[in-house]
């Protein structure tokens, strides 16, 4: 049994009472006996009650000390269970490495945590364009604000599409796993919600120059209205560019959120082969 806890709302805390989002968070980690799991914001334990019994190690890191002491004491026989009291942002990967009983490092993630830490929370979690976090976890399970992930799983050519997708999606591939309502969570939050997967590539395309990529992202979704040749005035001619976007069979007048993944590492890396450096 998890224990009931009143809630803290500068921690973002809502807990997780649907029993069918709590399976497909779950069925989405594909749980193997020889995982490690890094469980960020376990709260009242919901979610860890129900990964422990089916893997190796579960590091559990939790900011709120008041749960972190119950915590330990509703899983004071699970020796697979170890917690770490702190912030996930603060603490560093030698620390969360150092919990475990051999040192391990973790291989999935699962974790409901609070909304406004996501943008860093997956930085830390992924790495950026040019220093990827290594090596990659097998798999990360996210309940996150459905815009977020929307924005995370879009493809090209959607709206929802912002240097966000691609900056992810060089990194992972993301899939959303299924919505949640808001009456899920006690007490409900304002906004839908949706279960994300994210699988970190271990070959991520590569791009030749990753500074130039990051360069190409930032320019090109700038003015988000403007087409992508307007944008990129200040690194490439727009004569150059149009025969480059020519040659990789795309239209003249795109605008950022138009390309793929694999569209912006080629173009980044045609620049490259043709003289352009970052
Ligand atoms: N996983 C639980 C709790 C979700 S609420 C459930 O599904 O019911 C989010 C949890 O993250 C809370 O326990 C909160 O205290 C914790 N938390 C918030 N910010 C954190 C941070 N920076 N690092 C670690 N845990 C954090």
């Amino acid at each position: 049994m998890t224990f009931s806890a009143r809630t803290r709302k500068r921690f973002g805390q809502h807990w997780l009472k649907s029993e069918p989002v709590l399976a497909k968070i779950i069925e989405a980690a594909a749980l193997e006996k020889c995982d490690r799991i890094l469980e960020i914001g376990p709260g009242t334990g919901v979610l860890t009650q129900r990964i422990l019994p089916d893997v190796a190690e579960l590091i559990a890191i939790e900011i709120d000390r008041d749960l972190s002491r119950r915590l330990r004491q509703q899983f004071a026989d699970a020796p697979n269970f170890q917690l770490l009291e702190g912030d996930m942002l603060q603490l560093d990967w030698s620390q969360i490495a150092a919990a475990s009983v051999d040192s391990n490092r973790p291989n999935k993630v699962v974790a409901n945590i609070p909304y406004y830490i996501t943008g860093p929370l997956l930085e830390r979690l992924l790495g950026t364009i040019t220093q990827p976090h290594a090596p990659p976890f097998d798999s990360i399970v996210l309940l996150v604000q459905q815009e977020i992930a929307d924005r995370l799983c879009a493809t090209a050519g959607s709206k929802a599409v912002g240097s966000l997708t691609i900056k992810v999606q060089y990194l992972a591939a993301c899939e959303i796993i299924c919505p949640v309502p808001p009456k899920a969570f006690q007490p409900p939050p304002k906004v839908m919600s949706a279960v994300i997967r994210l699988r970190p590539r271990s070959f991520p395309l590569v791009a030749t120059d990753p500074t130039l990529l990051a360069r190409l992202l930032k320019l090109g979704f700038a003015s988000k209205r403007k087409m992508l040749r307007n944008n990129l005035a200040a690194v490439i001619e727009r004569s150059q560019l149009l025969d480059l976007l020519t040659s990789l069979g795309i239209a003249d007048n795109v605008r950022a959120e138009d390309l793929s993944v694999t569209d912006w590492v080629t173009l980044s890396n045609k620049m490259l082969e043709e003289g352009y450096s970052s």
